[in-house]
């Protein structure tokens, strides 16, 4: 059985990726920070339709933790062969008035725990074959006002994903990147009426996409169906970017 580890994967996108994973024949392994409530409802939903999710509560940021996390998910799961960096947050506003915390939580999170779970795991993959797909924004590929710290590890999140894919191409091991525009999420829950009002109409198909549009994608690109695909960001917007 394939086995994915989905970072993040308690909410929202993750979430969505750990049903679509599962409804696609593979076992999973999730991480999350602290919703513990959300994430073992998720590993019951999915023991009730037969399928098989585990979760770990787990900072992304600390790189110790991604290898006992590997460790124990391969020794529950088996061997992992598809690693989707997904955790991310964000803490909005105009550099002027950025604390730097606000800088540092967002690239630790954001690049650094991508950079940590890729890092524990690609010796292995390396050596078995298998596929990364880091979930990046639009922001990371336009820019986006008052989300400098927010764009910039998304923007790293895209050099990343170019380099190593050409770092461990020979060794059969494909990277890629997902760029979701404005989807329905905990994130994006909390925008005022105005606000969203405003961003949809940027939107050139003038609403927002759905987690599972982006989950279909992970599942698409991790499949063999993407074989010749690596190196590369799909923009799944509305049409924005
Ligand atoms: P979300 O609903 O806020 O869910 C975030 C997930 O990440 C949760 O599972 C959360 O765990 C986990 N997480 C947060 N910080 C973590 C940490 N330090 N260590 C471990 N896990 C952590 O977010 P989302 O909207 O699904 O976003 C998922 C990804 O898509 C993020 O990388 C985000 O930047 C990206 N993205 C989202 C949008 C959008 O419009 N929503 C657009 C572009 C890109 P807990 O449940 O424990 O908090």
């Amino acid at each position: 059985m394939n086995v994915a580890l989905i970072t993040g994967g308690s909410r929202g996108i993750g979430q969505a990726m750990v049903e679509e994973f599962v409804a696609a024949g593979y076992a999973v392994a999730f991480t999350y920070s602290s919703n513990v409530q959300a994430a073992e409802a998720l590993e019951g939903a999915i023991a009730f339709k037969g399928g098989r999710a585990v979760g770990f509560q787990a900072e992304v940021r600390d790189f110790a933790r991604a290898g006992e996390v590997i460790k124990a998910a391969q020794e529950q799961l088996g061997p992992i062969t598809t690693l989707i960096n997904n955790a991310g947050i964000k803490k909005d506003g105009p550099l002027m008035r950025m604390d730097p915390s606000a800088w540092q939580d967002v690239i630790d999170t954001n690049l650094t725990g991508t950079f940590n779970y890729s890092r524990a795991l690609i010796g292995e993959l390396v050596r078995r074959g298998g596929s990364i797909i880091n979930v990046t924004s639009t922001s990371g590929v336009v820019g986006m006002a008052g989300q400098t710290n927010y764009s910039a590890s998304k923007a790293g999140i895209i050099g990343f994903t170019r380099a190593l894919a050409k770092e461990v191409v020979r060794f059969d091991v494909r990277v890629n990147a997902i760029a979701p525009g404005f989807i329905e999420t905990d994130m994006t829950a909390g925008l005022d009426e105005a606000v969203r009002k405003k961003l949809y109409a940027q939107i050139p198909m003038g609403q927002p996409g759905s987690a599972r549009d982006v989950a279909k994608l992970a599942v698409y690109l991790a499949s063999e169906d993407a074989k010749y695909v690596t190196g590369q960001v799909w923009n799944m917007d509305g049409g924005l970017t």
